[in-house]
């Protein structure tokens, strides 16, 4: 869609809102979905990363799985319609209300990340009557070379359980009657765009696995977890990430048996890039070293930039004047709501359009009410 046609949808609303691509989603989940069949490898769809029904709807009806980090979200899916016998439940504090939820509507497995976590749901299990299919999170200590907040297979990090306490909990689950061990699950990080860190996690994952038949436990799934990275700096020139290396990787690197199924729980590689966060121009303001521009967007829209410092790409769709240098600011009163410094637009003046690009991704999900925002509908295109 031209520019122009945009702006006479956007004109018709209240900014800001977010503006999502379905076209371009389109094209990112057949590639993925191409490619998952070339390698036998099987999708699930990262839940947290964008959880709008109409986006779910999508990965829904490509026949992926769903990856989901809570109780709420997994009844989502459920009533998107995944089947329930391709849904995932991560995290590292489920609560019992989560766990029973997700027991009652017979998911495919937890991906379980301590031993008192294994303990709780066999109890939960046993009070349903049920058997309750478990992937160990395991903590590799790979660097995923990216930013710190959104490391987590590190020791320092609170996630998954360390090779240490492997035996202990290996030996601890043969005592419970209502949990079947099935698999092992890694989720490193996120935005990893260094792709020797896949490599890496292959090689200690080869590892983790020799370590399992040893001890005579037969492991059938393998989840590697998502955390492909997006091109933040170019989003136009790379609309759809890397894929084709990505699975080439696990596929050259991973030892897999025949029998074993290999399992990805792909978030923002998939959504972040057909989303825009839109926005108008509220004022222009002279500073001292730096002009301004003030977007009727915030910190409460869209958290990356304040929460992880990360960059998107601003475009002024409106103006097609002389390059200048703003730093793009939001209305909320912090000084971290700030979504780019020094960034060259068109001169800029009140009403134009602003979009934030590449935020389809942890973006709309972490929208708060903080200053008493109004929260508008988001609008989707094909
Ligand atoms: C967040 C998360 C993912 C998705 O990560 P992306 O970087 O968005 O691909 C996958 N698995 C688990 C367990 C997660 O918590």
């Amino acid at each position: 869609m031209s520019n122009k046609q945009l702006i006479e949808q956007f004109e018709q609303r209240e900014t800001p809102f977010y503006h999502y691509d379905l076209g371009l989603l389109r094209k990112t989940i057949e590639k993925v979905k191409k490619l998952a069949q070339e390698y036998d490898f099987d999708i699930h769809y990262a839940v947290k990363a964008n959880s709008n029904v109409p986006i779910l709807k999508e990965f829904q009806a490509a026949g992926f799985g769903a990856d989901c980090v809570s109780g709420n979200e997994v009844s989502l899916a459920a009533e998107c319609g995944f089947p329930t016998s391709d849904i995932l439940f991560a995290g590292v504090g489920k609560t019992d209300k989560e766990i029973k939820t997700a027991l009652k509507l017979n998911i495919k497995a937890f991906n379980c990340e301590s031993s008192q976590e294994i303990e709780i749901l066999n109890g939960l299990a046993a009070e349903e009557g049920k058997v309750a299919e478990i992937s160990l999170r395991i903590n590799p200590n790979v660097d995923a070379k990216t930013h710190k907040y959104i490391t987590t297979g590190l020791d320092e990090n609170k996630f998954g359980i360390n090779h240490s306490d492997l035996p202990k909990i290996v030996e601890e689950i043969k005592a419970y009657n209502n949990i079947h061990l099935t698999g092992v699950h890694f989720h490193i990080g996120s935005q990893i765009t260094d792709l020797n860190v896949f490599k890496g996690l292959c090689l200690r994952v080869n590892e983790i696995q020799h370590w399992f038949q040893e001890q005579g436990i037969e492991i059938t799934h393998l989840n590697l977890g998502g955390g492909l990275g997006i091109d933040y700096q170019k989003p136009d020139t790379n609309s759809i990430a890397d894929f084709e290396q990505y699975f080439q990787i696990f596929s050259e690197f991973l030892e897999r048996k025949p029998e074993q199924k290999v399992h990805f729980e792909l978030g923002r590689s998939m959504v972040a890039q057909c989303g825009a966060l839109v926005s108008r121009v509220v004022f222009v303001k002279k500073g001292i070293n730096t002009d301004f521009v003030i977007v009727d967007a915030g910190m409460t829209e869209l958290l990356r930039p304040a929460l992880y410092q990360s960059y998107h790409q601003i475009d002024n769709i409106s103006s097609k004047k002389a390059p200048q240098i703003y730093d793009v600011v939001g209305p909320i009163c912090e000084s971290t709501d700030c979504f780019g410094k020094a960034m060259t637009l068109p001169e800029t003046q009140r009403g134009d359009f602003i979009l934030i690009r590449s935020a389809g991704a942890y973006g709309e999900v972490m929208t708060s009410r903080y200053n008493l925002r109004d929260q508008h509908e988001a609008l989707y295109t094909e």
